[in-house]
């Protein structure tokens, strides 16, 4: 019974290590993003065991190269259909390619939702980052902004303001969405400025963000742009849990997130287990995916033993 691994970020190479190293050879389904998230950031200063910090991809391939070691076989797909209605489930890929097996670990991960401005991805890893506790640390000292009214943003905008100058939460709408208590920590910080009723419209800068090109009360009659200098810009608006294929079989949030049991990996289908952000809307770091990666094999070698 060789197990299948959905997505290769650290939840997933990390399920196949320890998968490796108690005999069961999985097979990792790589995805569109060979790596996951980490990749779009540049260098890893909060992953233990790297005291100078280690460069994202560097590290990632460190996992992979560590989960080929162990036995893993990596395919360069993606999954485009899944049935989970029976076992053995069945997984359909780009190419055409039909697996199947009786344990599944779906570690597809979230996606950081983006504006869609092109420049985005101009200055991605350069001055824009989806993680403030990720990329925070690069703009000490410096004035950045956050995008997003909910309680990441404020989170975010809290977290950025012990490290940096200034910070801008630009909302959108004329009020924040956050709960209240994180409301009054924004609020209550100094250095947190909010800018009600804007957007983002563009980026600036010739080595890296210089500034963000505003639009104010837009639609409305006093309509106005304007430009902030800022170094970065944090997205803040919310993520996106990759789950859609498994959602007419597994249960999941409102939000989309993966349910599983309390502090366990269990999924509702006997031999399907969730690891890494596709179950995780609140802690959302690498260490946190390696980790529930660990307890979904865990949990994964019992079910094959039993
Ligand atoms: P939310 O969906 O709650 O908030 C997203 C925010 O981004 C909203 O202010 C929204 O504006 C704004 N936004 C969305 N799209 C755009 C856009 N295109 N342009 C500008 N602004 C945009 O996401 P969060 O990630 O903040 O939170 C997700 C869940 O996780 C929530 O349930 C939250 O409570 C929870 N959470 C809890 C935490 C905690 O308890 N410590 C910490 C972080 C999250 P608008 O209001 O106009 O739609």
């Amino acid at each position: 019974m060789s197990p299948i691994i959905i997505g290769s970020g650290p939840a997933g190479y990390t399920a196949a290590i320890y998968l490796g190293r108690s005999g069961h050879k999985a097979t990792i389904i790589e995805g569109l993003q060979p790596g996951g998230q980490l990749t779009t950031t540049t260098i890893v200063e909060n992953f233990p065991g790297f005291p100078d910090g280690v460069d994202a991809n560097q590290l990632m391939d460190n996992m992979r190269r560590q989960a080929v070691n162990c036995g893993a076989e990596i395919m360069h797909n993606s999954v485009v259909k899944a049935d989970l209605s029976q076992q053995p489930y069945t997984l359909t890929l780009d190419n055409g390619s039909v697996l199947s097996a009786d344990v599944l670990i779906i570690a597809t991960g979230a996606t950081a939702k983006y504006l869609g401005l092109s420049d985005e991805q101009k200055y991605q890893g350069m001055g824009v980052s989806a993680c403030a506790t990720c990329d925070g640390f690069f703009y000490r000292r410096k004035t950045v902004g956050v995008v997003g009214g909910g309680d990441t943003a404020c989170e975010e905008a809290t977290y950025l303001a012990g490290l940096c100058e200034k910070v801008y939460l630009i909302v959108r709408k004329p009020y924040l969405r956050a709960t209240q208590a994180m409301q009054q920590r924004v609020m209550d910080n100094d250095k947190i400025e909010i800018l009600f009723e804007t957007n983002v419209t563009g980026l600036y800068g010739d080595d890296g963000v210089e500034g963000a090109h505003l639009v104010h009360r837009k639609g409305e009659a006093d309509e106005h742009t304007s430009d902030l200098p800022i170094s970065g810009l944090f997205l803040a608006i919310g993520h996106k849990p990759n789950s859609d294929l498994f959602k007419p079989w597994i249960n999941t949030d409102e939000q989309g997130y993966i349910i599983t049991d309390g502090p366990t990996p269990l999924t509702n289908l006997p031999g399907v287990f969730a690891a890494g952000d596709v179950a995780d809307p609140l802690y959302r770091q690498a260490i946190n995916a390696a980790a529930s990666g660990c307890r979904a094999a865990m949990e994964a070698i019992k079910y094959m033993k039993e």
